[in-house]
């Protein structure tokens, strides 16, 4: 069946709008990512693009770990079925209460950003009886070179600064944690290879003298990534065909025991895994015209696509309509139904045939879609999220904000709980 046939059943049977979600896109993409990356590696799933447990379970089922910064996404993977032993909790502001809680239902590995942070996790897992592993997220210089370790990125809630790491490394020792390895995500939607590559290569270098200056034995080193993805907009995932190469080659120099698990290389993606897995689908609802300008009015808004933009920010995003294109080519701006002026997804795109009834679809938002936006303003339902394998419907499910009480903690006995 041709693609827009089956969007408008899609859309007949759950309603606009709609995000459909193509796990067959998911596994294709792990799979193009594993084979780019340096072997054995392992893979982490940053929930943060999408926390959808079937998306989170079908990445699991690909081998990819999950990485996740909070009490949703860590419910989230372990309704996934991820076991929590593996998971890598990151994410700097990690309270006391929500460090208990993932300590408590098994969290081992903890990416800690700070000495503040590493002394909250290591006294969640004294408190626990144990002691987790910490990975010391570093903040190290963006740009390649030699410039070596003395250089820093720049000032950044993300992360160690190398001098401060240098400068006081009893501050280390901390009961309760472990120091197990390294973190780096110096960047973010890298399409240049080979300045992604340059960053990794220089992660890698961090890591080994930093090794060498504390005296490290240094079990995981997690490279970060940067993997790439079109957002909102036509076009496919950039490939890294000479990432696997060149990342092995300074991973034998600086790092030699890696093959051997010791350490053990890691990589994280949030985007370049789900990104191209999404399509919103979204209905217009009204026409206008109004001092020169169309209006298109759709169902959908920055309320559940409003990624990464934030209100009064709009991204270049390119919609088409289902179907054959009919009528005049015009220009015309996009609106979203919320009752403020910045809920734009087009300002002035040219779209022939726009009329109520209309549906568009938004390619490549699999990832920093529905989670991203702001979902509760004006408090319109939730598109369904529809999650497909080839021609099956394998999920469709509705999320909601709910109200609930809350019980007011016993403050005689667990004051921090209360706060956190
Ligand atoms: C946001 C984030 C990711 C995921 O980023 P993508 O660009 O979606 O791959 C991975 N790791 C960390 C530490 C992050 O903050």
């Amino acid at each position: 069946m041709h693609a827009d046939e089956r969007f408008e059943e899609l859309l007949s049977a759950y309603g606009s709008p709609l995000y459909v979600h193509d796990l067959a896109r998911v596994r294709r993409a792990c799979h193009d990512l594993a084979a780019a990356l340096p072997e054995p590696a392992r893979l982490y799933y940053s929930l943060k693009a999408n926390p959808h447990p079937g998306l989170v379970a079908e990445l699991a089922r690909c081998g990819a770990h999950a990485e996740i910064t909070s009490r949703g996404e860590l419910a989230a993977a372990l309704e996934a079925g991820c076991a929590a032993g593996e998971l890598l909790y990151s994410g700097p502001g990690k309270t006391p209460g929500e460090l208990r809680e993932a300590v408590a239902q098994g969290v081992r590995a903890f990416s800690v950003e700070s000495f503040g942070d590493l002394e909250r996790v290591g006294a969640a897992g004294a408190a626990h009886g144990t002691a987790v592993d910490c990975l010391l997220r570093v903040n190290a210089a963006g740009a390649p070179g030699d410039a070596g370790l003395r250089m820093t990125g720049s000032a950044s809630q993300f992360g160690f600064d190398v001098d401060a790491l240098l400068s006081a490394p009893e501050r280390l020792r901390v009961p309760g944690a472990r120091i197990a390895g390294l973190h780096f995500f110096p960047l973010t939607n890298a399409r240049d290879e080979a300045g992604l590559i340059a960053e990794i290569v220089q992660s890698v270098r961090t890591a080994a003298a930093l090794r060498d200056e504390l005296g490290l034995s240094l079990r995981l080193v997690d490279l970060g990534g940067g993997f790439a993805a079109p957002y909102a907009v036509p076009g496919e995932r950039p490939r890294y065909p000479a990432l696997r190469k060149a990342v092995t080659g300074v991973l034998d120099a600086e790092l030699p025991g890696w093959r051997q698990g010791a350490p053990h290389i890691a990589f994280e993606s949030g985007r370049h895994l789900v990104g191209d897995s999404g399509t919103l689908l979204t209905t217009v609802v009204d026409v206008k015209d109004s001092k020169g300008t169309r209006f298109a009015v759709l169902d959908a808004g920055v309320n559940h696509l409003g990624g990464l933009s934030g209100l009064g920010r709009l991204l270049p995003m390119k919609a088409r309509p289902l179907g054959p294109a009919d009528g005049e080519v015009r220009r015309v701006t996009l609106a979203g139904p919320l009752c403020t002026p910045a809920d734009l997804l087009g300002r002035s795109v040219e779209l022939a045939g726009l009329r109520p009834g209309t549906v568009l679809a938004f390619p490549n938002v699999g990832a920093y879609g529905l989670t991203a936006s702001l979902l509760g303003f004006l408090g319109h339902r939730a598109p369904a999220e529809v999650l497909v394998d080839g021609g099956r419907v394998v999920s469709a499910t509705r999320l909601a904000l709910h109200r609930h009480p809350v019980p007011a903690a016993d403050t005689r006995s667990a004051v921090t709980t209360a706060r956190s």
